[in-house]
């Protein structure tokens, strides 16, 4: 199952191939080799990355 590497919510929904949402702190996370990839979309509609934010083992899958 997975969580939020931010708020460790499960409240993630599906908007895509390896692409979520979280409902609870809404970041966007994408899955690429078992590793979760945090994106703040901006207000402008453009992404930044967290990924600096969370060391590498809070973002593996497990
Ligand atoms: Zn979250």
């Amino acid at each position: 199952m997975m969580k939020c590497p931010n708020c460790q919510s499960k409240d993630i929904g599906k908007i895509g191939i390896n692409q979520f949402y979280c409902w609870n702190c809404f970041i966007e996370l994408s899955v690429s080799k078992g590793t979760i990839y945090t994106h703040q979309v901006e207000e402008d509609g453009t992404l930044s990355s967290l990924d600096d934010l969370f060391d590498e083992s809070t973002r593996k899958l497990s």
